[in-house]
C-alpha cells in the first residue's frame, strides 16, 4: 500500500506542480485512506481517489478595477469546483495578496471532507482573488467586489455553487458582491452566505466558526471527563474565527491570552476579558488596524513582533492547556507542536484550515493529545451556513438559540463520527484519520452510485 500512495503522490506532484500545500492536503488525506481502500477494492477499480483528488472544473479570470486616484490594477480571480457529489460546491472565497491556484484547491480539497462530516447536503469548493482589502477604502473595496463578481455569477447559483467569505472577505465584501449578483441576475437568491442578517443572512453565521471549535474541543475534553472552564488557552488570528473562538471560551469559563495578525502577537497574561474582546472587535472590524494597539490599551499584555527569520512561533510557547490556531494555513510546524507538548497543551482544536504542518501533526498523534483537524473542528461555519441556505429556501428566519441547538448538535454528530470511524478502521482517538475516512465513505459512496461523471 505504501507503494500505492508514493504512486499517487507522484502523479499528484507531477500534474500540480509548484503547488505545496495542496500536495500536503492530498497526502495527509490519501494517508489516512490506506484501511478504507482495502476494506474496498470497488473504490480502487472506480479510481475513485484519483477522481476526487481532480477538481470537476476550475474557472480563472482576470479582475480588472481602478482605485481611488483612478489608477489601473489587474487581480486573478479563481473558483475551483472540487465535487459536486453531495450537494451544490460550497465554499468560501479568500481575498489574500498569497492567494493562488494551489492554496485554493488545498481549501477546495478540504472542504469535501469537511462538508461531507457536518451531514448537510453540501459539495466543496472555494475561491478568491490575490486581492488585499488592508488599506482600501470602501470604495475600492466595493469596486473590486464588483468586478469580482462581473465575471463569477455565471458559474454559481443557489443550486450550482454557494460562495460563503473567508480571510480578508466578511459582511463588507459579501454585501458588495450580493449587490452585484443580483443585478446582473435580476434574481434574489441565497447565492452567497455570510450575508447580513437584515437581507437573507442567519443568526449565528459570524459566530459559528469559532463557537463550532471550541464546541469541538469540548467535546474532545468530555471522552476524558474534563471540561474547559479554567483552561488557559492559546488563540492565534484576530480575525472572525478568532474572535468568536475567544467570545466562547470566555462564555464557557476558559482564559484565552494571546491574539496575532502577520505582524505580530499579543500575550495577555491576565487573561482576554469581554471588555478586551470588544476593543479587538473594534480595533479589526471597524478601524481595521494593527493587533499592537492592544498591548498600548491594556497594560497587562506583552507585543512581540513577527520575526520571519525564528524557527518557531513564540506565540506557541506559552503554558497553557488548549490551543486553537484560527490565522491561516502551515502556522505550526513541527518545533511548534514540540513547544505547545513541553508547555503542557493536550487540547488543538482547528479552527483555521490546515494550521498544522504534516511533521507537526505527527508530533500530534505520537503523543496522544486531542487533536482536533481543521476539517473537522472547524466545520461548524460552513454548517452554519447550510442552515443559511435552509432558511432562505424556506424564506423563514431562525432564533439564535435555534441555529445554535442545531449548530451544537452538529458538531457534537461530527465529534461522534470522527470518533466512531476512527475506532472502527483501526485508529482509536486519531481524529484525522476519523474525519478522513468518514468524510470520503460518504462522498466515494455518492460518486458510486452516480457512475462515471
Ligand atoms: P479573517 O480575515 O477574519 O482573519 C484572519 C486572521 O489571520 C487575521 O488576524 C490575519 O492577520 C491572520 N492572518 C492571515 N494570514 C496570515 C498570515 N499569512 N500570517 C499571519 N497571520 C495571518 O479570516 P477568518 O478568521 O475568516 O479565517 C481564519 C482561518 O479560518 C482561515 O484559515 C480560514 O480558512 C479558516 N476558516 C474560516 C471560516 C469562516 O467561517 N470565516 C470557516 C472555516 C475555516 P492580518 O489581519 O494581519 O492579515
Amino acid at each position: 500500500m505504501k507503494d500505492d500512495i508514493s504512486a499517487l503522490m507522484a502523479d499528484v506532484k507531477a500534474k500540480n506542480p509548484a503547488e505545496p500545500e495542496f500536495h500536503q492536503a492530498v497526502h495527509e488525506v490519501v494517508e489516512s485512506l490506506s484501511p478504507v481502500l482495502d476494506r474496498h477494492p470497488e473504490y480502487r477499480k472506480a479510481k475513485i481517489l484519483e477522481r476526487i483528488i481532480e477538481p470537476e472544473r476550475v474557472i480563472m479570470f482576470r479582475v480588472p478595477w481602478q482605485d481611488d486616484q483612478g489608477n489601473m490594477h489587474v487581480n486573478r480571480g479563481f473558483r475551483v469546483e472540487m465535487s459536486s457529489a453531495i450537494g451544490p460546491y460550497k465554499g468560501g472565497l479568500r481575498f489574500h495578496p498569497s492567494v493562488n491556484l494551489g492554496i485554493l484547491k488545498f481549501l477546495a480539497f478540504e472542504q469535501v471532507f469537511k462538508n461531507s462530516l457536518t451531514t448537510l447536503p453540501l459539495g466543496g469548493g472555494k475561491g478568491g482573488a490575490d486581492f488585499d482589502p488592508k488599506g482600501k477604502s470602501d470604495a475600492e473595496v466595493m469596486r473590486f467586489c464588483q468586478a469580482f463578481m462581473c465575471e463569477l455569477f455565471r458559474h454559481i447559483g443557489p443550486d450550482t455553487d454557494v460562495p460563503a467569505g473567508d480571510i480578508g472577505v466578511g459582511h463588507r465584501e459579501i454585501g458588495f458582491m450580493f449587490g452585484m449578483y443580483k443585478k446582473l441576475r435580476n434574481e434574489f437568491t441565497g447565492v452567497l452566505t455570510g450575508k447580513r442578517l437584515t437581507w437573507g443572512g442567519s443568526l449565528l453565521r459570524p459566530e459559528a466558526t469559532g463557537y463550532g471549535t471550541v464546541y469541538f474541543a469540548a467535546e474532545m475534553l468530555k471522552t476524558r471527563h474534563e471540561e474547559l472552564t479554567g483552561k488557559t488557552c492559546l488563540v492565534s488570528g484576530s480575525g472572525n474565527v478568532a474572535q468568536y473562538t475567544i467570545e466562547k471560551l470566555i462564555d464557557l469559563g476558559a482564559r484565552p491570552v494571546t491574539l496575532s495578525d502577520s505582524t505580530g502577537y499579543i500575550y495577555d497574561e491576565a487573561g482576554i476579558t469581554d471588555e478586551k474582546l470588544a476593543f479587538v472587535m473594534n480595533l479589526k472590524n471597524v478601524r481595521r488596524c494593527r493587533i499592537a494597539e492592544y498591548a498600548d490599551k491594556f497594560k497587562s499584555a506583552i507585543y512581540t513582533p513577527a520575526n520571519s527569520k525564528l524557527d518557531h512561533n513564540p506565540l506557541w510557547n506559552h503554558k497553557a492547556q488548549c490551543a486553537f490556531p484560527c490565522a491561516t494555513q502551515n502556522e505550526i510546524n513541527a518545533k511548534d507542536a514540540d513547544n505547545l507538548l513541553k508547555n503542557g497543551v493536550y487540547v488543538v482544536s482547528e479552527g483555521a484550515n490546515m494550521p498544522t504542518t504534516i511533521n507537526g501533526v505527527h508530533r500530534f498523534l505520537d503523543a496522544k493529545i486531542l487533536y482536533g483537524p481543521g476539517k473537522a473542528a472547524n466545520a461548524g461555519g460552513v454548517a452554519t451556513s447550510g442552515l443559511e441556505m435552509s432558511q432562505n429556501s424556506v424564506r423563514l428566519s431562525w432564533t439564535r438559540d435555534e441555529v445554535d441547538t442545531r449548530l451544537h448538535h452538529i458538531m457534537s454528530v461530527i465529534h461522534k463520527i470522527c470518533s466512531e470511524t476512527a475506532e472502527q478502521y483501526g485508529t482509536p482517538g486519531n481524529y484525522i484519520n476519523g474525519a478522513n475516512t468518514a468524510g470520503f465513505l460518504k462522498v466515494a459512496n455518492a460518486m458510486m452510485d452516480q457512475g462515471l461523471v
